[in-house]
């Protein structure tokens, strides 16, 4: 029998790799093959119950990454969960869909990568959304939209489920967040993020099922005959051909395990890498693409000297409070708010920008350190200077705070969205079954530490204003007999540290940047170095993003996958 081989080899049939997988396949002169270590989940019921968040957590979809020991976080470790199954981590995740601050997307053509703003990636927003019409008694409860940003005719299900009508708490916390100074905002898909929200999810209304990716973008294609789903198989590393391209390395295949051994599966055209922020970068460094000095150590001959592949690792950190509720709060639904750095921190905002300021090149060192001198000081600093622009000058916002009133419970949790801290994931040994080594150097600098316990403050003092105040009553975690109204900064400190999670959203570490700034890959997300090897996925994100990722990461497959077709 001959090798499988076709003309595209997907790495990873997740969130991003099945959008490419789709509208490549939609060419039919191509053939398509996707490699998934997990397995179906569409009839898992921890996958598809819309109010199931969390329930798959520790099953066999999830790969429960554990960081190395935090350093700047008492040494603790975290778990950091990602979804094994097809459908990747869009089946585990809390299916919120934001987008991003325009801004924010405007800057990755600003750093040098052509083409990649907010205004182009919009339409891809919108190619890959089937929005769903919030219905007259769901926009009483907070839904809303401008018609102009969304797109009705694409795979992927947006809206919000039938039962957020049964919750009786939006106007109260409407109230209350204007007496906090801050507006209700109707549409926040729009590239203006800051305010009070009822964002939507992604959710199959009429079935009340989970909208993931491979629901999306895989089953309804699934007789396509150009397409297939290796399901349960590792990849491990790429084969190179013996040949160059004009210098650069040519991908013939991938090497792949099963539960019946290892073989090679070999690509016409290309390799996509999209296994995920975490793995993407160890699939590199097993194939030779990496730092000379870190491959050495496991042994591993190098194919192209890249030395940032697995660095700029930038996550969140994530906090909660609960109050007591009282009977009048009914149903479950969730509302977002989003301030700015000056509704946070008010009149100390100008002396904290300030501050900030004037540590950003220690900053940028201390991270250079970290990596061992392969970030560059000065490109950090270029970054980190953009970085305080967007929340100091142009007052993107400066944290989520998620409410989730369920009757006795009131819970409320909170992640500052754009840290300064930066890390890194590279693999442990030349071995691709070992999980790789994962260290995000959570709260590395005092000021994200500091923003952690600022918005907790500003949370107290939103649920002591009415008509919020009077829908709940104690406060149950932490409590004030645990952190008192004046607490030291010393003992927030420890609190936030004793019991934070990470927000899973690990991004940057195959940053698309031009190759002098330490990018991995190129506009075009094509890895430096190679002929035919590109990265779909949340690694290629070069910056932290205000919005919870994977809108961005189905508009950015979208645009990969034209990308792709242009080119050949
Ligand atoms: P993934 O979707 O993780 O896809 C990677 C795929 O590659 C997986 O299927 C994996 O099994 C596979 N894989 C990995 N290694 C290999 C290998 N060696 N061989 C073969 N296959 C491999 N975002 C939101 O927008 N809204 C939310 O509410 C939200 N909540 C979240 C809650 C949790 C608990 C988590 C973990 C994340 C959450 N996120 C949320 C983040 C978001 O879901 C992820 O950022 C996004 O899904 C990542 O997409 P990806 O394409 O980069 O990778």
């Amino acid at each position: 029998t001959s090798s499988p081989h076709y003309d595209f080899v997907i790495v990873g049939g997740g969130t991003s790799g099945l959008v490419v997988a789709n509208r490549l396949s939609e060419l039919h002169n191509v053939t398509v093959a996707v490699i998934e270590a997990g397995e179906s989940v569409l009839n898992n019921f921890n996958v598809t119950n819309v109010m199931g968040y969390s329930t798959a957590f520790g099953t066999q979809v999830d790969w429960a990454y554990q960081t190395e020991n935090q350093t700047y976080a008492d040494g603790l470790q975290q778990t950091v969960r990602a979804g094994k199954a097809l459908g990747g981590t869009s089946t585990i995740n809390g299916n919120s869909y934001t987008r991003a601050e325009d801004l924010q997307i405007d800057t990755w053509e600003v750093v040098g990568n052509k083409g990649w703003n907010w205004k182009n990636l919009l339409t891809y927003y919108k190619k890959s959304e089937g929005f769903e019409v919030p219905t007259e008694d769901q926009i009483a409860h907070g839904a809303n939209y401008n018609a102009s940003y969304h797109g009705l005719d694409g795979p992927l299900k947006v809206g919000w489920p039938y039962s957020m009508t049964n919750s009786s708490v939006f106007h109260a916390l409407k109230d209350t967040m204007e007496k906090m100074g801050m507006n209700y905002n109707p549409e926040s898909e729009g590239g203006k993020m800051v305010g009070f929200t009822v964002h939507p999810d992604t959710v199959d209304r009429e079935k009340n099922v989970r909208e993931d990716a491979a629901r999306a973008y895989y089953w309804p294609y699934e007789t396509r005959s150009n397409l297939k789903i290796i399901s349960n198989t590792r990849g491990n590393k790429i084969i190179w051909a013996n040949s160059t391209a004009g210098g650069d390395a040519v991908a013939a295949g991938v090497e792949v395990t099963t539960e019946y051994g290892t073989e090679i599966i070999y690509v016409d055209r290309e390799v996509i890498l999209s296994a995920g922020a975490l793995r993407s970068p160890a699939l590199l460094e097993l194939s030779g693409v990496g730092n000379p000095a870190l491959l050495g150590q496991h042994g591993i001959p190098v194919k192209v000297n890249l030395t940032t592949v697995g660095e700029n690792l930038q996550d969140q950190t994530n906090n909660a409070l609960s109050w007591a509720g009282v009977d009048t709060v009914t149903g479950l639904a969730t509302f977002s708010a989003l301030p700015s750095v000056n509704q946070l921190y008010g009149d100390k905002a100008d002396a904290l920008a300030a501050s900030v300021k004037s540590q950003l090149a220690s900053y940028a060192r201390t991270v250079a350190q970290a990596s061992n001198g392969v970030l560059k000081e000065a490109n950090l600093l270029e970054a980190f200077n953009l970085q305080h622009d967007m929340i100091f000058k142009s007052q993107v916002p400066y944290t989520e705070i998620v409410f989730s009133p369920l009757g006795q419970s009131f819970a409320v949790e909170y992640w500052p969205l754009l840290p300064f801290s930066r890390g890194h994931v590279h693999i442990r040994s030349a071995n691709a079954s070992d999980l790789p080594a994962i260290n995000p150097n959570y709260f590395m600098f005092a000021q994200d530490a500091e923003a952690q316990v600022t918005v907790a403050k500003y949370i107290r003092k939103s649920m002591a204003t009415a008509p919020v105040s009077g829908l709940i009553r104690e406060e149950q975690s932490p409590g004030l007999e645990v952190l008192p109204t004046d607490a030291s900064r010393e003992t927030w400190d420890k609190w936030v540290k004793a019991h934070y999670r990470t927000n899973y959203h690990p991004v940057g570490t195959l940053s698309m940047l031009p190759r002098e700034k330490g990018g991995v890959v190129s506009p075009e997300l094509k890895v430096y170095g190679t002929k035919n090897v590109r990265v779909v996925d949340a690694s290629v994100l070069p910056f932290q993003l205000c919005g919870h990722l994977v809108s961005t990461l189905y508009a950015v497959a979208e645009k990969a996958s034209d990308i792709i077709k242009e080119s050949y």
